[in-house]
């Protein structure tokens, strides 16, 4: 049941190398050692949880979702996740977001990889995504160095359709400096929403960690 939700069957979706399951036993021990490790992060008063490392072939299976735009690796992205949030979670939200992306931006890539991955979440946990939020266009943004991110990301999100106050999953591809987590926080609690948890596919490391963790 587990190999249908993935693309090929006999080949590793991390690694690409040749196995009898969906993940070779390599690539399976490195998440768990890595999701153990580093899974499980609390910022205020949430929890966020990651999946992988933003790093070789996790930043690869980013990559090709984002720009390669192989949108069919989102369903085994979302099996993966959700396996690692229930590693250390028994309890679902009640509503299923994702962090959004500015309208032209999306138009212009052609779909939003979070939002993707939230349908695909969704599908597997027989939930509807909510576009809780809406994010404003800021060109700036996305030229930007890490240095400037934090500021241009202030103030670009908003509430799209506010409801009954629910605890909220919210879904992204990759959490770099954190600049988009914080932002989300403070529109969404401003606006009564302050039960949030993060299943977020990428972390990104310091190159320091990743050396001594994989080696
Ligand atoms: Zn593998």
């Amino acid at each position: 049941m587990l190999n249908s939700l993935f693309q090929k069957k006999n080949i590793c979706f991390i690694c690409k190398l040749h196995t009898n399951s969906y993940i070779c036993s390599n690539c399976k021990r490195e998440l768990d050692f890595y999701q153990k490790l580093r899974g499980k992060f609390s910022y205020k008063n949430f929890d966020l949880h990651f999946t992988t490392p933003y790093y070789q072939n996790y930043k690869n299976i980013l990559w090709n979702l984002k720009f390669g735009k192989d949108t069919g690796l989102a369903k085994s992205m979302a099996y993966l996740m959700i396996e690692a949030f229930f590693k250390k979670n028994s309890k679902l939200p009640e509503l299923l977001s994702y962090v959004p992306m500015g309208i032209l931006r999306e138009k212009q890539r052609g779909f939003n990889q979070s939002k993707i991955l939230a349908d695909e979440i969704g599908k597997l946990l027989n939930k509807e995504t909510s576009d809780l939020l809406k994010r404003k266009d800021n060109i700036k943004l996305y030229q930007s160095k890490i240095i400037d991110r934090n500021k241009l990301v202030n103030n670009s999100m908003y509430i799209n359709n506010p409801g009954e106050k629910k605890s909220v999953l919210i879904v992204d591809d990759v959490m770099t400096t954190g600049a988009t987590v914080r932002e989300t926080i403070r529109v969404l609690t401003a606006n009564g929403y302050d039960e949030l948890t993060f299943l977020i596919f990428g972390r990104q490391e310091k190159k320091e960690n990743l050396e001594i963790w994989f080696s």
